[in-house]
């Protein structure tokens, strides 16, 4: 039997290498050395999905009619209680047969949208520290990224005017991402009419990720992108259950907007997945339709953890901004240190994990990133022993 060598298709091989491999690698090493590890990299919430919503999930498994293929944008249920929940939260209203499809996590439509839409040459603007997903969905649709740099100067928001305009004029599609993963800032809904005229002007397809709306403090709810004048007109936004809910396992989320673009990202779907499995929809109507019963305590927990962490480090001498939402601490590496070395001094000295800015991007450079995935004590154990090794 003659074998032969197997190649990966130009699109896998030239991916950029696992950043975190480096990570996973002097983890390893500390916890051989005995080390007691404290993982701050993570974007995984640590509490489990409400009880409610596993309780829907077990009723609703043992029903025959769920166990057959679903439709293809989601049962109408959901995208109706998405709809209410849209219009509930942020006062837009999406009409559930046209406006609205449900996803397998939200990445799953942030991973394919570009499919439906970019043609080999076409620009993607791409917020640049960002979730990895844009550029590599850009790339599997033949497009090119064009990066925004978020930078502290200006706020670490994408500055639209600084985007030149033979690229404006090539780009066909733009990310965004508020609350931001891994900066935590929140745009305002200014920013937003910013964006939507801008889009006009070009004709750039929206796609705003949305994934930490409902993680925030102090009481201050960000905005969706569908709130400025005419957003609809011109984009979509990416929702899902899984960091609302604590539900990441679950995989289940959903996209609303322009019923075009819906569309769209709803045809490459129905060609390569077959949708979300019925019981999880049926789970995920008692989520959205409970929400700030469920979610109110986990804010305030989130809260309670920022409020150790973000003090704590400040303290220290760190130069960091108290975060407005999402779960993420977003931190200045001291002087002489790079992203890498700063990672790399915390892990081998304190056993603390983070990850270094430079993975989401090379305008992360200079920067760690923190969560509050884990328990409050764990923080102030973490800030404790920063203390002790200082750097
Ligand atoms: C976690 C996350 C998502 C998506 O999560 P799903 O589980 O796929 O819904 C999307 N965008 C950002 C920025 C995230 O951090």
């Amino acid at each position: 039997m003659g074998g032969f060598p197997i190649t990966y298709a130009d699109r896998i091989r030239t991916l950029p290498p696992y950043l975190f491999a480096a990570i996973d690698e002097m983890k390893r090493k500390a916890i051989d050395r005995g080390m007691d590890i404290i993982n701050l990299g993570i974007g995984d919430p640590d509490l489990p999905t409400p009880t409610p919503i596993i309780d829907r999930l077990k009723q609703a498994v043992d029903d025959p009619k769920h166990h057959q293929y679903p439709s293809y944008d989601g049962m109408l249920s959901f995208r109706t209680a998405v709809a209410n929940w849209y219009q509930r939260r942020f006062g837009v209203q999406a009409d559930p047969t046209s406006e609205i499809v449900t996803l397998i996590g939200s990445k799953e439509g942030i991973g394919h949208v570009p499919l439906a839409f970019i043609n080999p040459g076409d620009v993607v603007l791409i917020p640049s520290p960002g979730y990895p997903v844009y550029p590599v969905a850009t790339s599997f649709a033949g497009g090119t990224p064009y990066f925004m740099p978020l930078v502290k100067q200006h706020g670490f928001l994408p500055d639209l005017e600084a985007i030149p305009n033979d690229v404006a004029q090539n780009a066909k599609l733009m990310f965004l991402n508020s609350p931001n993963n891994p900066t935590s800032v929140v745009a305002d809904k200014a920013f937003f009419q910013r964006v939507v005229n801008f889009a006009r002007e070009h004709h750039i397809i929206v796609c705003h990720d949305a994934a930490y709306t409902e993680i925030y403090y102090d009481g201050k709810r960000p905005p969706s992108f569908l709130e400025a004048d005419g957003a609809k007109e011109v984009g979509i936004e990416f929702h899902s259950l899984s960091k609302t809910f604590n539900m990441t396992g679950w995989r289940i989320g959903f996209a609303v907007g322009n019923r075009d673009v819906i569309g769209g990202l709803g045809k490459v779907k129905t060609n390569i997945d077959s949708g979300v499995f019925q019981a999880i929809q049926e789970a995920g109507i008692t989520a959205l339709e409970s929400d700030d019963q469920l979610t109110d305590g986990l804010r305030a927990i989130y809260q309670e953890r920022r409020d150790v962490l973000v003090p704590g480090l400040q303290g220290l001498g760190l130069t960091l901004d108290n975060p407005p939402a999402a779960f993420y601490v977003w931190i200045e590496v001291p002087k002489g240190f790079t992203s890498a070395s700063f990672t790399a001094h915390l892990i081998e000295h304190a056993g603390i994990v983070t990850t270094p800015g430079n993975g989401f991007g090379e305008p992360g450079e200079g920067y760690i990133r923190m969560t509050v995935t884990t328990p409050k004590e764990r923080l102030s154990e973490a800030v404790e022993r920063i203390k002790k090794v200082g750097w």
